[in-house]
């Protein structure tokens, strides 16, 4: 609980964590009014590229939480950050869904089946055979094959379905080509997040998340602390079987704020 008592900038996964699909858990919102009072920083990270930023922005909104644009931050925007950084071409072969789509399009990149110079996957809800086709065509030429996180499933209310992860396991499997991954856990992520609010002293950051494989482990790989929430999909005799130990455990977020109390 001291730990927790030095945070200042608490960065913040949201399925399972904040909400689960559209059901704000209920000491989210007494969450962020404590936080809000104590003038503490809180940043959404998530790595559902499914969406866009501004996306959640709105569905946090809606849920009675008052946020602002940059309150939030994707695995999608992180992706972006890291192909103009390291200067990518812009013409795109984009796996993704409208709103991703729209997101590049939008920061001003070139979304192509016709001569791509890069193939960028992300958690496709729209995926068809017809895609996985042309992006095994176009990774098995050559091109840079960049993914946008690493999560094998999705929460839903009605239990997991395939994210990001699996769809990379597909195309890996098929071309023998394995991506770069941006997303939690990797650096990718963190440089960007670095970049985007500054995070200078690494004592008063803290990533708070359900998931040991992806928050936990990047928590670990900032040498940040690494808050653990059993609300999602960790249960706490998944620690035994696991290598990536958080530096706190909580049943929630409402914990976090009772440390403040
Ligand atoms: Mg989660």
């Amino acid at each position: 609980m001291e730990k927790i008592k030095s945070i200042e900038t608490f960065l913040l996964d949201l399925d399972g964590t904040f909400y689960l699909g559209d059901q704000l858990y209920p000491w989210s919102l007494p969450f962020v009014e404590t936080m809000k009072r104590l003038g503490k920083r809180f940043i959404f990270v998530t790595n559902n590229s499914s969406q866009n930023g501004s996306y959640y922005v709105e569905k946090i909104r809606k849920m009675g939480v008052s946020i602002t644009d940059d309150q939030v931050f994707t695995a999608g925007q992180a992706t972006i950050f890291y192909l103009k950084k390291y200067n990518y071409p812009k013409n795109i072969y984009l796996v993704g869904t409208p709103a991703l789509e729209q997101e590049f399009r939008d920061e001003g990149f070139v979304l192509t089946e016709k001569d791509p110079e890069v193939v960028v996957l992300g958690f496709d809800l729209t995926l068809t055979y017809e895609k996985l086709e042309r992006a095994c065509f176009f990774i098995r030429q050559g091109l840079p094959f960049i993914a946008t996180h690493p999560d094998f499933n999705c929460p839903t209310p009605t239990g997991p379905i395939p994210d990001c992860g699996s769809m990379i396991a597909l195309i890996t499997a098929s071309t023998g080509v394995k991506p770069k991954i941006i997303g939690k856990p990797y650096p990718e992520m963190i440089e960007a997040l670095r970049s985007k609010y500054g995070l200078e002293d690494p004592k008063t950051v803290a990533m708070v998340g359900d998931r040991l494989y992806t928050d936990i482990a990047m928590g670990k790989a900032a040498g940040i602390t690494s808050i653990l929430v059993l609300s999602g999909e960790t249960q706490l005799d998944d620690l035994l079987t696991s290598d990536t130990k958080p530096d706190v455990i909580v049943e929630n977020l409402g914990e976090i704020a009772k440390a403040f109390q």
